[in-house]
């Protein structure tokens, strides 16, 4: 079987970011382009519905910016302690599942690799990020199994 040339590695930005990132550089050729992908998902989406638009919304937008520089820091650290070039980082903006099969099929991705808990009970009927995104992939996708201590 041929390995993966080009490979998308999924984080939240948690502790478990390196353990998904150490499987896919175990599993992947010294030669394979790595894309780490992390999707900031718009504030307003939370609260829409539960808030009436006001005010609150428009400082809402300077948090979320505020937010995505801080979280663009924490990836560049992550990628630079794992001797990712930068333009191998991406922060996507959406929902994680629809940015990810977005940038997959942009960029002719062969494989997803993303973190999984092994859900139970109610988690398992909403449903996970590794579920959603492995339902309407069109590529394989690895789901590395994060251990209850992370
Ligand atoms: P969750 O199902 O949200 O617990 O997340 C499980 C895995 O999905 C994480 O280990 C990541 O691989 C991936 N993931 C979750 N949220 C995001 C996100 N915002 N951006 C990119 N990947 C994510």
């Amino acid at each position: 079987m041929a390995t993966y040339q080009k490979i998308l590695v999924a984080v939240d930005l948690s502790n478990e970011s390196e353990v998904v990132l150490n499987q896919a550089r175990l599993i992947a050729d010294e030669e394979a382009e790595i894309h780490v992908v992390y999707v900031q998902e718009p504030m307003d989406n939370v609260y829409v519905g539960i808030v009436p638009q006001s005010a609150a919304f428009s400082s809402l937008g300077d948090l979320e910016s505020q937010l995505g520089d801080e979280l663009k820091q924490k990836l560049l650290k992550l990628g630079a302690e794992f001797g990712f070039s930068d333009d191998c980082l991406h922060i996507l903006h959406g929902s994680p599942a629809t940015e990810i099969h977005r940038f997959a099929k942009e960029h002719d991705i062969q494989l997803v690799v993303i973190g999984t808990h092994g859900q139970k009970g109610l988690q398992l009927l909403l449903g996970s990020t590794a579920n959603a995104v492995l339902h309407g992939a069109c590529c394989d996708v690895l789901s590395v199994r994060i251990s209850a201590d992370h």
